[in-house]
């Protein structure tokens, strides 16, 4: 069986990551989706579980003392982990698993799982990403200069990841994103057992 791939994708807000991990997610079955604990408010339309696990503070700070994050960081103001155990489970079950993650939680899941694929989708410029978060409606206009703010040190951030995807049309940053997706399965590291079965190792 082939070792389940952890695929993590990092972009600033407004990049479109969404709606690109949605497009991915429902055309591979087999990949599955991280749902990320936050502190955050849920957002219209968001359901508890299926979005996020919302948490109040305490819970949190629990579960991160407890070990039960593979990463955490404050993003926003607010505070967002990946639960290790939903995790464990899926590649233990042979699933790819998709992260929805920002940079300061991609750099300590590069550090534990080296064998990690890491995407970052940037937009095709500073001011067309301030017109989208102004279009999408979700945030005031202090919460959109803060995350233009977050926008460029995120941005600098990623030189490090294997892949760099421009979304300036969602089909082309789409077909990138799949054609990367699909080339970290076939990757050597995560197909041990069809060499060492060819070589009699099995
Ligand atoms: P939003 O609040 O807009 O859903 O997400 C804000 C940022 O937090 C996004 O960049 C998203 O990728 C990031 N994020 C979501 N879940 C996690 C997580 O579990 N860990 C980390 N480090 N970042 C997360």
């Amino acid at each position: 069986m082939r070792q389940g791939i952890v695929l993590v994708l990092s972009a600033p807000s407004g990049t479109g990551k969404s709606t690109l991990s949605e497009m991915l997610l429902k055309e591979f079955p087999n990949l599955g989706y991280s749902v990320s604990c936050t502190t955050r408010q849920a957002r219209a339309g968001e359901i508890n579980g299926v979005h996020y696990h919302f948490l109040c503070l305490d819970d949190f700070e629990n579960k991160r003392k407890n070990g039960e994050f593979a990463e955490w960081a404050q993003v926003h103001g607010n505070f967002y982990g990946t639960p290790l155990l939903p995790l464990k489970k899926m590649l233990a079950a042979g699933r790819d698993v998709l992260f929805d993650i920002d940079v300061q939680g991609a750099v300590q899941i590069k550090t534990s799982l080296p064998e990690a694929t890491f995407a970052f989708i940037i937009p095709p410029s500073m001011e067309e990403l301030g017109r989208r978060l102004h279009k999408r409606g979700l945030d005031n206009e202090e919460t959109i200069f803060q995350r233009l703010a977050n926008a460029k040190k995120e941005i600098a951030e990623a030189y490090w990841y294997d892949a760099l995807i421009v979304n300036d049309d969602l089909a082309r940053a789409y077909n990138d994103l799949r054609s990367f997706y699909i080339a970290s399965t076939l990757m050597p590291s995560h197909n041990k057992s069809l060499v060492q079965t060819l070589l009699g190792e099995k």
